[in-house]
C-alpha cells in the first residue's frame, strides 16, 4: 500500500480513482503557495472532528429542543461550539447551524426583512459580497438593494456617503464587511449611521473573523446587532458558518436558520467549529493573527517597493488587492500563469475597474494559509520577487520562468509543512 493510500485505507480500496485526486489534491496543497485570503490550512484536529459518525445524525431543532431522539451527544457538541463561540467572540448569542456563509445571510434577511424591502451593502466589485444585496443573487432580486462604494481617489469607504445613501434609501438592513477590502472596518462609525438610518446593522465578517478573535482586528460586537460569518476563513475551521448576536434577536436568527431556511445541521460540522474555536482561544492563535496581518503588510510593502500599484495603497489585514493595470496584463492572464508558477491567487476587479467582471484588473491576495504554515515576513520581499516575476512572465508568455518559480517555490515550502497534510 503506498503511504498516500495508507492515508485513506477504506476509500483507496472502494473508490481509488476518488482517493488518488484526494492525493493529487494533498500534493497540491502541500507544494503551492496559497495566496487566496479566503482560504486557509484547518488543522490536523478539526480535519479528523469532521471526518466522524456525526455524518450519520439527524438533529433538526436546537440542543434540549429537537424533532429527533437520539441527540445525547449531539446535543452537547452543539452547547459545547455555541458556548466556544459566546465566550471567544463575547456575544451574548451564538448560531453555528448556518450551512455556510450565504445561507447565513439569507437568514438574517428572513430575520429583519420581508420580499422588496430596501437592503443595502457595499458593492460587488467594491469589495462586497454578493449576498449583500448585489442583482445576480437572491438577495438583490427578491430585495431592493442599494450600494455603496469605496473613494476613487482613496481606495476607502467614504462614510458620508454611506450615510447619505443610508438617509436617503432607508434600509431595512445595512451590511458591513466584505470580500476585497484591505483595510479596517469602522464598526462604530457604521453603527451611528444605521442608527440614523433606523436599519439593522450586520457586521458581515467571514473574511476577518481570525483576525476579530485573535485581537488583530478591532471587534464589531459592541457595534452591531448581528455579526455573521465563515468558519472556514482566517478562522481557520471547517467549512461553515455562524450568526452571533445579542439577546434580544436570539430568538428571530434561530427561527430564521431553523426552521426557517435549514432542515438538519449537519453535525460533523458543528463538531469541526468547536474544535476550531478551542483552538482560537489559544494564546498561539492570537500570535497566528497578528503574523498573518504582520506577513500581509511586509507583502504589501514588498509590492509596492517593486512598482505594483495597490488598492488604497496597502493594507491593514490579511489582504492585498493588486491592480494590474499598469502593468498591461489582465487580471486573469496573471492568475492564471501564477498558477502554472506555484502561486495560487484569484482574479478581482479593483474599484471602478474598467473591465469586466469575469475579466477584471486585479488579482486578489492574502496570507492567512501562507501564516498557518509558519511563513513570516522575511519571507514575503521573495513571494513579491516571484510575484514579479510571475506577472512579467505572463505578460511576455514566457513559460520556462514560470517553470522555474514552481520549483523555488516548492523547495522553500518543503521546510514549512502544511497543519493537516501528510507530510513527504
Ligand atoms: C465568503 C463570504 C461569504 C460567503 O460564504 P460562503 O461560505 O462562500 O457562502 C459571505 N460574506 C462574505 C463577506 C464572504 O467573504
Amino acid at each position: 500500500m503506498s503511504p498516500r493510500d495508507a492515508r485513506h485505507p477504506a476509500l483507496s480500496a472502494i473508490d481509488p480513482d476518488l482517493a488518488a485526486l484526494i492525493g493529487a489534491e494533498e500534493t497540491l496543497q502541500a507544494e503551492t503557495l496559497r495566496l487566496i485570503p479566503s482560504e486557509n490550512y484547518v488543522s490536523a484536529a478539526v480535519l479528523e472532528a469532521s471526518g466522524t459518525v456525526l455524518q450519520n445524525k439527524y438533529s433538526e431543532g436546537y440542543p434540549g429542543r429537537r424533532y429527533y431522539e437520539g441527540q445525547q451527544n449531539i446535543d452537547r457538541i452543539e452547547a459545547l461550539a455555541v458556548e466556544r463561540a459566546r465566550a471567544l467572540f463575547g456575544v451574548d448569542h451564538a448560531n453555528v447551524q448556518p450551512y455556510s456563509g450565504s445561507p447565513a445571510n439569507l437568514a438574517v434577511y428572513l430575520a429583519f426583512a420581508r420580499p422588496g424591502d430596501t437592503v443595502m451593502g457595499m458593492a460587488l466589485p467594491m469589495g462586497g459580497h454578493l449576498t449583500h444585496g448585489w442583482g445576480v443573487s437572491a438577495t438583490g432580486s427578491w430585495f431592493r438593494g442599494v450600494q455603496y462604494g469605496v473613494r476613487a481617489d482613496t481606495g476607502l469607504i467614504d462614510y458620508d456617503e454611506v450615510r447619505e445613501t443610508a438617509l436617503r434609501e432607508r434600509p431595512k438592513v445595512i451590511f458591513c464587511g466584505g470580500t476585497a477590502l484591505p483595510r479596517t472596518i469602522d464598526f462604530a462609525a457604521f453603527s451611528e449611521i444605521a442608527k440614523e438610518a433606523g436599519a439593522v446593522l450586520v457586521a458581515d465578517i467571514a473574511h476577518i473573523a481570525g483576525l476579530v478573535a485573535g485581537g488583530a482586528h478591532p471587534s464589531p460586537v459592541p457595534h452591531v446587532d448581528v455579526v455573521s460569518t465563515t468558519t472556514h476563513k482566517t478562522l481557520r475551521g471547517p467549512r461553515g458558518a455562524m450568526l452571533m448576536c445579542r439577546e434580544e434577536h436570539a430568538k428571530a436568527i434561530d427561527k430564521a436558520v431553523f426552521p426557517g431556511l435549514q432542515g438538519g445541521p449537519h453535525n460533523q460540522t458543528t463538531a469541526g467549529i468547536a474544535v476550531a474555536l478551542r483552538e482560537a482561544a489559544e494564546v498561539s492563535f492570537a500570535s497566528y493573527a497578528h503574523a498573518v496581518v504582520a506577513n500581509a503588510k511586509a507583502l504589501a510593502e514588498a509590492l509596492l517597493a517593486r512598482g505594483f500599484d495597490l488598492v488604497s495603497g496597502g493594507t491593514d489585514n490579511h489582504l492585498v488587492l493588486m491592480d494590474l493595470t499598469s502593468r498591461e496584463v489582465p487580471g486573469k492572464v496573471a492568475a492564471k500563469a501564477l498558477d502554472r508558477a506555484g502561486i495560487v491567487v484569484n482574479y478581482n476587479t479593483v474599484p471602478y475597474d474598467p473591465r469586466k467582471p469575469f475579466d477584471p484588473s486585479g488579482i486578489r491576495i492574502g496570507t492567512p494559509a501562507l501564516t498557518s504554515r509558519g511563513l513570516a515576513p522575511d519571507h514575503m520581499p521573495a513571494v513579491a520577487a516571484w510575484i514579479d516575476r510571475g506577472v512579467a512572465a505572463a505578460a511576455s508568455g514566457d513559460e520556462a520562468a514560470l517553470a522555474v518559480i514552481r520549483k523555488e517555490v516548492a523547495e522553500l515550502l518543503t521546510a514549512y509543512p502544511a497543519p493537516g497534510l501528510p507530510v513527504a
